[in-house]
């Protein structure tokens, strides 16, 4: 292998891992077979997220005798999102491969994982894992997860979101963050970078054959916060007045006019004689009062976004594709 080689391999393969150490040899065996038998050039991070187990010390001794393995180890366990970010940041491949630690993923998708993408030409290709090896109380919540991501991201061609084998050309990483559990959106945080060629392959699943799952069922709940998350910041988070001015200005009108018409109604009534009532023994008084400073409110929170966006160093950072 010569240096550019070294430099620029065929494929990356990022593996976020916490706590998996009797799987790290196999897996990594099993890379290795893979790779040598297609005859790609390769790396392999992993990126051990404060595993308290011997996994850390399994990865020095694997990458001691072969200059293909390199590791990152965490202080402490921050989540699976900054692991795949650190190893975005490190990859050197043309392709790079995320995969689990814990040999759910099989490598022996690789080869045409990368077809797809040097190939076909896709930005992206997410697995899925179409018969799946995971108790019930997993998917069926998945099942329904992917529905409503497939909706609101708009990405209509994927089953699968979350799938932790993914293919990627190199750009796509080293232009888009992954940060908290946004591991779960990375195909929707590849789109809002503009990468928009996405696609799936049925992948091979297989039962966690050590350890035990990382994530529980607050998952489900976190996943849709994040995923509301990502959708208000993809479309207003550059210009939060367009949403809070528009909600606050409609809900201070709507009130505004109430209160007109209340009064009106009053005085009218008093100047023919009928009978009337004060405006404050109306209780659509206060609903009227009520919409209107829930929407001065909503405006107030408009303008802040707006100075808080103003003051945001990365406001004019755009991602240039071509000049002439
Ligand atoms: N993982 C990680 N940090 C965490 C939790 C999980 O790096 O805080 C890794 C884990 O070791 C595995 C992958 O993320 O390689 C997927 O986790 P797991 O298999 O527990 O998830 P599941 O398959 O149940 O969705
Ligand atoms: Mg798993």
């Amino acid at each position: 292998m010569n240096n550019t080689e070294k430099k620029t391999p065929d494929i990356s393969v990022v593996v976020p891992l916490y706590n998996e150490a009797e799987s790290l040899p196999e897996l990594e065996a099993w890379i290795r077979r893979v790779m040598e038998q297609n005859g790609f050039s390769y790396e392999v991070l992993f990126i051990d997220d404060g595993s308290t187990d011997d996994s850390w010390s399994i990865i020095e001794e694997m990458s001691r005798g072969d200059e293909r393995i390199r590791g990152v180890s965490f202080r402490r366990n921050y989540g699976k999102s900054p692991a795949l970010n650190t190893g975005f940041e490190r990859a050197r491949g043309k392709v790079v491969i995320t995969m689990d630690a814990d040999l759910q993923d099989s490598p022996d998708e690789i080869p045409e994982l990368y077809r797809m993408i040097t190939e076909d030409g896709y930005d992206l290709v997410s697995g899925y894992k179409q018969k799946r090896y995971d108790p019930l109380s997993k998917t069926i919540p998945t099942k329904l997860f992917n529905a409503t991501a497939r909706k609101v991201t708009g990405i209509r061609n994927l089953h699968d979101f979350n799938c932790g084998l993914k293919a990627y050309r190199q750009a796509v990483v080293k232009h888009i963050e992954v940060y908290g559990d946004m591991h779960r959106y990375i195909p929707y945080l590849a789109k809002l970078a503009g990468y928009k060629k996405i696609g799936e392959k049925v992948v091979v699943h297989r039962p966690r054959k050590y350890g035990k799952t990382k994530f529980g069922l607050n998952r489900f709940v976190n996943g849709y916060l994040d995923l509301m998350t990502l959708w208000f910041t993809g479309k207003f988070g550059g210009k939060p007045m367009h949403f809070f001015g528009l909600l606050g200005s409609l809900m201070f009108l709507i009130g505004f006019v109430a209160t007109i018409v209340i009064g009106a109604v009053k005085l009218y009534n008093m100047a023919h004689g009928n009978h009337y009532i004060l405006v404050t023994d109306s209780p659509y008084f206060y609903i009227a009062l009520t919409t209107m400073i829930l929407g001065c409110q909503l405006f107030l929170a408009g303008f802040i976004g707006e100075l808080v966006v103003r003051n945001s160093t990365r406001r004019n950072e755009y991602e240039i594709e071509a000049e002439v």
